[in-house]
């Protein structure tokens, strides 16, 4: 919550450290120099699909086994939504499962025209899509995400990054795939699971499938529900993602 800031100043606090998603840490920025620190450290995640309450009511209902005991979930870049539930059990659905039909309208307004999914105005982000399951993907972007790296490099397990695969045919197909809400049996949604596990894009290339899939939804949902900003909203990095794939209208 940001209205935290508002005590830094009067508490005396110098040096602070700052965990958050892109939107967060773009409010932090704008005050970061009004806080009075010496220095401010920002880890920051990626950050996509948040649902407003009620939406994340009806996923839960619609998609866990047991939707009052979950304690987490995570879409993994195994194209499957792992739950975490409260007696330690995990579950897992194919993304290709889901029921999109009645899945829409559960992300919240702000989710679905933001561009900021890599957490740009970070020192340091941590997320999963960039690296192969189970392993964390680590973007340094300026000398003090580097010195916050050192800190704890020496804990840390690492592996170079890998690339495989080719998103651009799997994010073409998922656009009007969403827009026409279309949704699978599970056997058969499972089964593309398995396949696209197989052959489907790994590690940065899967990094770039997540971005560039949500940069199109996201630009045809701005286009659709608030056209007159269009131009001014959606930033440049993200028009060049999306002018290499085919939108409906
Ligand atoms: C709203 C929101 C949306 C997000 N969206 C995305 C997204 O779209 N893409 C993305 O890449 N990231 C996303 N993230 C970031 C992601 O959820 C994690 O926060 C991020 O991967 C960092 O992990 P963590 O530190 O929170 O660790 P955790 O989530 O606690 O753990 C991450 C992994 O590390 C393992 N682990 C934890 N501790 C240990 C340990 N001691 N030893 C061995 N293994 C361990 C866990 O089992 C798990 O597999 C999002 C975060 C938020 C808050
Ligand atoms: S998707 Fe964007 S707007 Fe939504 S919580 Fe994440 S950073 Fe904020």
């Amino acid at each position: 919550n940001l209205s935290v800031l508002e005590q830094i100043e009067k508490s005396g606090m110098k040096r602070l450290l700052v965990i958050g998603v892109g939107c967060q840490i773009q409010a932090l920025r704008a005050v970061e120099k009004k806080l009075g620190l010496e220095k401010l450290y920002v880890l920051g995640t990626p950050c996509v699909d948040n649902v407003t309450r009620a939406g994340l009511q009806k996923f839960l209902e619609t998609t866990s086994r047991s939707p009052q005991t979950v304690v987490s979930y995570e879409f993994m870049q195994d194209f499957r939504v792992h739950f975490k539930h409260e007696d330690g059990s995990e579950e897992t659905v194919p993304f290709f499962g889901l029921k999109t039909n009645v899945l829409k309208d559960i992300f919240a307004p702000s989710c679905m025209s933001c561009f900021d999914y890599v957490n740009s105005l970070a020192d340091i982000v941590v997320g999963y899509m960039g690296a192969p399951y189970k392993w964390q993907w680590i973007v340094v972007r300026n000398d003090t995400g580097k010195e916050m790296l050192e800190l704890v490099k020496n804990q840390l397990d690492t592996q170079p990054v890998i690339s495989q695969g080719n998103r651009k045919p799997a994010v073409q197909q998922s656009i009007p795939a969403y827009d026409q809400a279309v949704t699978l049996p599970m056997w058969a949604a499972k089964l593309m699971g398995v396949v696209i596990d197989k052959i489907g894009p790994k590690g940065l290339e899967y990094a770039r499938f997540s971005i560039d899939s949500h940069f199109a939804r996201n630009y045809l949902y701005v286009k659709r529900n608030h056209g007159e900003k269009l131009e001014a909203h959606v930033p440049e990095f993200a028009k060049r993602i999306v002018e290499q794939y085919k939108l409906p209208e």
